[in-house]
């Protein structure tokens, strides 16, 4: 035996291996801890997705972000089904109607595979859900048109389950004005509305900032007596101007009340160079509608950006550097215990960042963490500890 080729070989694997462990040692590491902290995830679009294209969602499903299996290999515990319903609805009448219909499909979801999901209600349920290896869903309320202007109605979806409400969506609507929309009938909120969080607060509904006015959010959090959450919104430090995001005095005004704000993905709600390409096929998509007057609101933001790829090109990605830049941003305005999860899967087409691209993913985004110096702690509150606080809070306050 030549021991000079031996000790060079033994030399050579041996810094091969120590340059290879701490790799693999933290992705394992960031993999032990998604499956066993409870990762709240407080956006997913499944509900609308399968309104529209029917699946197994308790089965592997061909596209789609979501499915039980890569669910269960991510980590996640407690996905908010979004009962999403189109802001033109609020005109043409039938939110209510679509709405009841979302929270049946999603009780079906839990009828044929209960022992797979189950609907939480509170968050002792989310709790005993993950210690009993359920998958919660609970549901979460994205545009109030539903309502419909009978304050009955907040009662009526909160039986139904429903445990936030987003006041508006892409158009302002009889409760809420919009950030989307030029439109700012109310400045902020209508009468209706403000009564309509005070119901809220009333029943243990948590409210959604994410897509209203900035008059809006600051009425709420005047009007809150429970600290509120933004369930997938970004920061507008890194997409200036652009009013769907939140400003630093926003973060810190919620941070100040006790809230949270749920990281979105979808690229262009993380960087710049996705939002202007964004901007600039909004600002197609709305001639275009012009040009198409049969087509609706929801077509702009489900259908429009397969049309106007195929002419300018794809959107360019975020990259999973990027979210963690917007974590950074929010940890350093106001700590760690004002962040977390509402990634807007299913809700955001095919625009997600590598990295983060479905619901297997999520210890990408642990690794990331980690790699930044949060610590375990600190990573587990963002997972889902943050929202169940606020969650929690909201439940205490009813009860009182
Ligand atoms: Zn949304």
């Amino acid at each position: 035996m030549n021991y000079r080729i031996l000790f060079i070989v033994v030399f050579v694997a041996l810094v091969t291996a120590c340059e290879r462990a701490p790799e693999t040692g933290l992705a394992d590491r960031a993999q032990q801890i998604a499956i066993d902290s409870i990762i709240i995830d407080t956006h997913i679009d499944v509900p609308y997705r399968l309104q529209n294209r029917p699946a197994d969602v308790s089965e592997a499903t061909d596209g789609g972000d979501f499915d039980y299996p890569r669910a269960v290999s991510g980590g996640l515990n407690t996905a908010f089904m979004s009962i999403y319903t189109p802001a033109a609805l609020e005109a043409e009448g039938g939110s209510r109607e679509l709405a009841d219909k979302l929270i049946d499909l999603v009780e079906e979801i839990v009828e044929q595979s209960p022992d797979k999901f189950a609907i939480a209600l509170t968050v002792a349920d989310a709790r005993q859900q993950f210690e009993s290896g359920l998958l919660s869903l609970p549901m979460g309320m994205e545009n109030g048109s539903p309502i419909e202007g009978d304050l009955a109605n907040v009662k009526y979806f909160y039986d139904r389950g429903i445990r936030y409400i987003t006041p508006a969506h892409s158009l302002s609507n009889h409760i809420s004005d919009s950030s989307y929309d030029e439109n700012r009938q109310w400045n902020g909120l209508s009468e209706f509305g403000v009564e309509v969080i005070r119901e809220m607060n009333r029943l243990g509904m948590m409210i959604d900032v994410t897509h209203v006015s900035d008059d809006a959010f600051w009425q709420i959090l005047e009007i809150s007596t429970a600290p509120v959450i933004a369930s997938h919104s970004s920061a507008r430090h890194f997409t200036p101007d652009w009013e769907r995001n939140m400003s630093d005095e926003m973060i810190i005004a919620l941070a100040e009340n006790g809230g949270v704000i749920q990281i979105n993905f979808g690229s262009i709600f993380i960087s710049e160079e996705s939002r202007e390409y964004a901007n600039a096929r909004m600002e197609s998509g709305r001639a275009y509608l012009i040009e198409h007057p049969d087509l609706t609101e929801s077509y702009l933001f489900r259908d429009y950006p397969k049309v106007y790829a195929e002419e300018h090109g794809p959107l360019p990605y975020a990259s999973l550097d990027e979210v963690l830049d917007h974590y950074d941003h929010v940890r350093d305005l106001v700590g760690v215990d004002h962040i977390g999860i509402g990634s807007d899967y299913d809700g955001v087409g095919d625009s997600l960042p590598v990295g983060l691209k479905d619901v297997s993913q999520y210890p990408n985004l642990v690794r990331g963490l980690l790699e930044r110096g949060y610590s375990e702690e600190d990573v587990r509150k963002i997972l889902g500890k943050n929202l169940l606080r606020v969650w929690q809070a909201v439940e205490d306050q009813a009860a009182k």
